[in-house]
C-alpha cells in the first residue's frame, strides 16, 4: 500500500485502520474524502491562513463515516478505485480538477456498492448451521457459534473514540501563509486499559510531508514503498541535539533487494537501460525526483550536496529510436526506486557466473534423519531452477564427515566418480580439474550423483563431522570466481578446523552467563567469513538439529557473508512435514535470483552521517557494505547521526546496491527517500514510525544481548521506550506530575505492544527452558527478517475460526480472504473453539477440548476431540466448505509474506501435550505468562518510568 507523498495546503492524511487505507481531512472544513486531494484546501466561508482550527469540528471517525458504512471489509478494486492507485495518479497531471471535485462526488455516489460481509454469499456462515451449536452440551453458550461476534473482533473501537484529544500543539516557529508548512497532526493516545487495536499494525508510517515543488516531477513514485525502505522518524531532525533531546532513534530500516511479488501488488523496479547515469562529481549522488535544474535545464544542482553539475548529453536523447526524448518522462525523475545498468567502469572483473558449492553432512545422524536424501532430491529437482540463464551456472559437491569426500562430474560423463581426502589439516583438492563444473555441461554427472548420494553413505555408521575443513575446500574450490557455499548439516562438527564442542550446559540457561551461549564459541568462523566475504564467497547455513549444533557460533558465517541461516529442530524425514518443509524452502533458496559481488552504501544530505550498521554483511570500509550474494528479503538497519546543523527544507537519503545479475549484467539498484526537516520536538513525535524503531530496537536488543546479557537486552527496550515517551508527556503534552495515564501519539500507539512482544520473544525473554540454538536462531531472524516478516514474528495473528464471518477462508477479490485478527489474550479462546496462531515461522491450530463432534468430523475427518492427535500435523482435505475454508486459511498464511519461510502447522489440544500447549500460549503476549508480565503489566512498568523521570 503506498503512502500520500505531498499533500496540498491544508490537507491532512489519516490512517483509517478499519478500511485499511488513508482517509483525507481538509482541516478547514473536516470534510474528508478517500481520494488523494490534488487541490489546496480553499475555505469557503473565511480566507484565513490560519493552519488548523483550535478545535477540530469533526472527527476522522465522523469524519469518516460520510463515506462509507460501518463495516469492516471493502472488496480491493473499490478501495484501490477510490484511492486512487497508479491509474488514478497517472491521470491527474493532465487533468486538473475543477472546483467542486466533480470526480469525488462520482465516487461518492458508488457507496451504495458497498460489499457488505455476510450478505449476498451463498456460503451460510458455518456459525449459523444451527447443527454446530445444537449439539454442544455447555450451558450458557447457546449460540456459541453464533454471530453475536462483531462486537469484539479484537476490541476495535476506533481509537477516536476513546478518550484521546485533539491538541493545539505548539509546532515551533511555523506561521500560515505562503511559507507554510505541512505538518503532522499529533494526537494523544492513553494506553492504560484500553485494548491495543492490532489492525493498525498494517498500517504505513506517518506520511513524509515534504514541502510543495520538492521533486521536479509530480509522480507519485517519488518516495519508495516502506517494503523497500523506512525510517524511524518520517521528518528529519535540524539538529543532533533536537534529537538527542527527543530520545528518538534515527535509523534507516531497509530490504533493498526486497522480492517482487504481483500478489502483494509490488510493481517491477523501473530498469534505465541507455546506459546514462547522471551522478554528482562531488557526493557521487545519483541524479533523482529531488535535483532542481538550473542554467536552462543544462545543469543539475545536487539535493544532497549543493554542487552544480552537468546535464550529461544524451539525458534528453531516445538512443534506441535516435530521437529526443522527454526528460520529464526519465525514469530516474519519476522513480525512488530504479535500476541502472551500468557499463564496464563498474566492474572490477568481469561478471562472474552464479556458482553453488554444496557441503553436506554425510555423518551417520545426517543420512539416519533423512536429510541428505532430501537435501539431494531437492538440488536435483531445482536443477532447472537454479539461475542458469546463460548456461555459465557451476556447481560442486562436497559430502563431509570425519573425510572430505569430493565428486568429479566432467562434462558429458553420465557417472560421477568418488575422491576422499582424510587429511583434515591441510585440506587439498585432490584433482585439479571437474571438481566445480558446468550444470548444463556435466548434467548428466550430476543428476547422477544426487541420485544415489544419500544411498551411498546409507550404510556408513561414521560419527563426527569436519565442517570446517570441508568449508576450507569449498572456499579453495570457488575462491576465484566467488558465489555461494551452500552448507547442510545436521549434527555439531567435531573435526579438524573450527571443532566445537557440546557447550549448552543447562546450568548457564537463565543466567547472566547465558549470553556467551549466544556469542561464538570460536574464532574460526567468524575469520573464515571475512576470508569468504573477501572473494565474494557467501555462505547460507542450513542446520538440522537433533541435539546442540552451535547455531550461535555457525550463524557467524553468514552473518559476515551475507548469506542466511535456516534451522530445523529436531529433523526427521520420515515425518513428511519435516520433509516438506525443507525442501520448500530449500527448493526457494537455490531458485532466488543471485545478486553478485554487491555493495552497498548510503549518501545523505550534508551533515548527515551512517554511525552504525545491522545485518549480515562485512563493513568493507567505513560505510561500505560487502555482500558477495545480495539474498531477497533480508533487512538491514542503518543508524543515522547528524554531524552538522541541517539547513534545508528537506533532505534525501539514497542508497545505492551495486551488484551483477546471474546474468552477468552489473546493475545499480538506487532508492531515493526525501524527508521535510522539522525544529520541533513535537513534530518528531508525530512523524515516528513505530515499526521501524521495533526493528531498530529488536537490533540494538540483540546486540546488546550478546554484549552484555538478556536481561540487560530486555532493558535496552523498556528503558527506551520508557524515555520515549518521558519526553513525549514532559515536552509535547506539557502535562505535568505522575499521571495515572500513558499518553503516547496515535503514531506510536502499538509500539508498546511491539516492545512487549520483543521482551518476551524466545529471542530475548527471561526463562531457563529455551534451548540455546532456539534462542540463538531466533536472534538470526529477529535481526534479518524485513518489516512484513518481522511483525507477525514479534506480534503473531490470532484468528478465531469456528465463528468467523462467511467471507473468511473464501477467496476474495484479493486472494483469501482472512478472519479480523484477534488480540493477543487467552481470553479469546473458547473451551468449544477452533482458533489460529501464527507468527510466520509456526501456525498452531488450538482445538477447545468442548469442539462439537461435527466440527471435529468436518476439519479433521474424526468422531471426536479424543481421536484427536496433537503435534506436527498436515490437515486432511476433505469435502465440507468449513475444511476447505481453513485449508484455505493455512494455505494463505503459507503465503501471506514474502521470504522462503513455510510454517509448520501444529494441533494443539486445549487440555493436553503442555509443552506444546504452552509453547502456541507464549505467543499470546498480552498475557501475563510464568514471571512474564501482561502487557496491562507491562504498560503500568513502562508509565512508572515515565513517572519517575
Ligand atoms: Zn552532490
Amino acid at each position: 500500500m503506498s503512502q500520500p507523498v505531498m499533500l496540498p495546503q491544508g490537507w491532512e492524511a489519516r490512517w483509517d485502520s478499519q478500511a485499511n487505507t488513508y482517509i483525507y481531512v481538509d482541516q478547514a472544513t473536516g470534510r474528508s474524502q478517500w481520494e488523494v486531494p490534488t487541490q489546496p484546501s480553499y475555505p469557503s466561508s473565511h480566507p484565513s491562513t490560519s493552519p488548523i482550527p483550535p478545535e477540530q469540528s469533526s472527527t476522522p471517525a465522523q469524519g469518516a463515516s460520510h463515506h462509507r458504512p460501518g463495516r469492516r471489509q471493502y472488496p480491493t478494486a473499490q478501495i484501490q478505485q477510490m484511492y486512487g492507485g497508479a491509474t488514478g495518479y497517472d491521470t491527474q497531471p493532465q487533468q486538473p480538477m475543477a472546483p467542486g471535485y466533480p470526480d469525488q462526488s462520482a465516487h461518492q455516489q458508488q457507496q451504495p456498492q458497498f460489499f457488505t460481509p455476510g450478505l449476498g454469499d451463498q456460503q451460510p456462515a458455518y456459525g449459523q448451521q444451527p447443527a454446530y451449536g445444537a449439539g454442544a452440551p455447555q450451558v450458557g453458550q447457546p449460540s456459541a457459534y453464533g454471530q453475536q461476534q462483531p462486537a469484539g473482533y479484537g476490541g476495535q473501537q476506533p481509537v477516536d473514540q476513546i478518550s484521546n484529544q485533539f491538541q493545539q500543539m505548539n509546532m515551533g516557529g511555523y506561521r500560515g501563509g505562503a511559507d507554510q508548512k505541512q505538518l503532522h497532526q499529533i494526537q494523544t493516545v492513553n494506553l492504560i486499559g484500553m485494548q491495543p487495536d492490532v489492525a493498525g499494525l498494517d498500517a504505513p508510517p506517518p506520511p513524509y510531508l515534504l514541502p510543495p515543488n520538492a521533486a521536479v516531477t509530480a509522480s507519485p513514485h517519488i518516495q519508495p514503498d516502506p517494503s523497500y525502505q523506512r525510517c524511524t522518524l518520517t521528518s528529519m531532525p535540524t539538529t543532533q541535539s533536537l534529537l538527542n533531546k527527543s530520545k528518538l532513534p534515527l535509523a534507516l530500516v531497509m530490504a533493498p533487494y526486497r522480492s517482487f511479488r504481483e500478489s502483494d501488488g509490488d510493481d517491477p523496479v523501473p530498469v534505465i537501460e541507455d546506459s546514462v547515469i547522471a551522478r554528482c562529481r562531488r557526493c557521487r549522488a545519483y541524479i533523482n525526483p529531488f535535483v532542481t535544474f538550473i542554467e536552462g535545464g543544462n545543469r543539475w544542482k545536487c539535493c544532497m550536496c549543493g554542487l552544480s553539475n552537468e546535464v550529461p548529453q544524451l539525458f534528453d536523447w531516445n538512443q534506441a529510436e535516435s530521437k529526443p526524448a522527454d526528460r520529464w518522462a526519465r525514469k530516474e525523475l519519476n522513480h525512488s526506486v530504479v535500476e541502472f545498468i551500468a557499463p564496464t567502469e563498474y566492474m572490477v572483473r568481469p561478471p562472474q557466473p552464479p556458482v553453488y558449492a554444496f557441503v553436506i553432512d554425510v555423518s551417520s545422524q545426517a543420512v539416519q534423519s533423512g536429510m541428505v536424501a532430501v537435501a539431494a532430491r531437492t538440488i536435483l529437482e531445482s536443477l532447472d531452477n537454479i539461475p542458469n540463464a546463460d548456461n555459465r551456472t557451476k556447481i560442486a559437491i562436497i559430502a563431509v564427515s570425519t573425510s572430505l569426500h569430493f565428486f568429479s562430474l566432467p562434462a558429458g560423463a553420465t557417472e560421477a566418480s568418488m575422491l576422499v581426502v582424510s587429511d583434515l589439516t591441510d585440506v587439498f583438492l585432490p584433482k585439479p580439474v571437474d571438481l566445480l563444473v558446468n550444470l548444463t555441461e556435466s548434467r548428466p554427472a550430476i543428476e547422477s550423483l544426487l541420485g544415489r548420494l544419500s544411498d551411498m553413505f546409507q550404510e556408513s555408521h561414521v560419527v563426527g563431522n569436519a565442517l570446517g575443513s570441508a568449508l576450507q575446500a569449498a572456499h579453495q574450490l570457488i575462491g576465484k570466481i566467488g558465489g555461494k557455499i551452500v552448507t547442510l548439516t545436521a549434527s555439531l562438527p567435531t573435526l579438524g578446523e573450527g571443532a566445537l564442542k557440546a557447550r549448552d550446559d543447562p546450568k548457564l540457561l537463565g543466567t547472566s552467563k547465558e549470553s556467551s551461549l549466544l556469542n561464538a564459541a570460536s574464532s574460526f568462523y567468524k575469520t573464515f567469513a571475512i576470508e569468504c566475504s573477501k572473494q565474494q564467497v557467501a555462505v547460507d547455513m542450513f542446520l538440522f538439529s537433533t541435539s546442540y549444533t552451535d547455531v550461535a557460533t555457525l550463524s557467524c558465517l553468514p552473518r559476515y557473508t551475507a548469506g542466511q541461516t535456516y534451522l530445523y529442530p529436531g529433523f526427521n524425514a520420515s515425518r513428511s512435514e519435516d520433509a516438506i518443509k525443507f525442501a520448500t524452502e530449500f527448493g526457494k533458496v537455490l531458485a532466488m535470483p543471485m545478486g553478485l559481488e554487491a555493495v552497498i552504501r548510503v549518501r545523505a544530505s550534508r551533515g548527515i552521517r551512517m554511525s552504525a550498521f545491522h545485518g549480515n554483511f562485512f563493513i568493507r570500509s567505513t560505510d561500505l557494505l560487502a555482500l558477495p550474494v545480495v539474498p531477497t528479503d533480508q533487512n538491514y538497519v542503518i543508524e543515522l547521526q547528524l554531524e552538522d546543523d541541517i539547513k534545508g527544507s528537506f533532505v534525501v537519503l539514497q542508497t545505492a546496491i551495486l551488484h551483477t545479475t546471474c546474468y552477468g549484467e552489473r546493475r545499480i539498484r538506487v532508492i531515493t527517500q526525501a524527508m521535510p526537516t522539522t525544529d520541533s520536538v513535537a513534530e518528531l513525535y508525530a512523524s515516528a514510525d513505530q515499526v521501524a524503531i521495533a526493528t531498530y530496537l529488536a537490533n540494538k536488543a540483540v546486540e546488546r544481548s550478546m554484549s552484555h546479557s538478556l536481561d540487560d537486552a530486555r532493558s535496552t527496550i523498556t528503558n527506551k521506550l520508557g524515555e520515549m515517551l518521558a519526553v513525549y508527556k514532559n515536552q509535547v503534552t506539557s502535562a505535568a506530575g505522575a499521571s495515572a495515564q500513558l499518553a503516547v501519539p496515535d503514531n506510536l500507539k502499538l509500539l508498546p505492544l511491539l516492545c512487549c512482544g520483543l521482551v518476551k520473544h524466545v529471542g530475548l525473554r527471561e526463562g531457563a527452558s529455551i534451548p540455546p540454538d532456539l534462542r540463538a536462531y531466533a536472534q538470526c531472524l529477529l535481526t534479518t527478517l524485513p518489516c512484513q516478516s518481522f511483525v507477525p514474528y514479534i506480534h503473531p495473528r490470532f484468528y478465531s475460526l469456528h465463528n468467523m464471518p462467511a467471507e473468511a477462508g473464501n477467496v476474495g477479490d484479493n486472494g483469501v480472504v482472512l478472519p479480523p485478527a484477534l488480540n493477543l489474550t487467552s481470553e479469546r479462546l473458547e473451551r468449544h473453539g477452533l482458533f489460529l496462531i501464527e507468527d510466520g515461522q509456526n501456525i498452531f491450530l488450538w482445538v477447545g477440548h468442548e469442539a462439537v463432534p461435527r466440527l471435529i468430523q468436518d476439519v479433521f475427518d474424526l468422531p471426536s476431540y479424543g481421536e484427536l492427535t496433537g503435534g506436527k500435523s498436515t490437515l486432511p482435505v476433505l469435502d465440507n466448505p468449513f475444511n476447505q475454508r481453513v485449508n484455505n486459511i493455512i494455505a494463505k498464511t503459507r503465503e501471506l509474506r514474502r521470504g522462503v519461510y513455510r510454517p509448520h502447522l501444529y494441533i494443539v489440544k486445549s487440555d493436553a501435550e503442555p509443552a506444546l500447549r504452552s509453547w502456541a500460549l507464549s505467543l499470546l503476549i498480552e498475557d501475563r505468562m510464568d514471571h512474564m508480565s501482561s502487557y496491562a503489566q507491562y504498560l503500568t512498568t513502562v508509565k512508572n518510568k515515565v513517572n519517575g523521570s
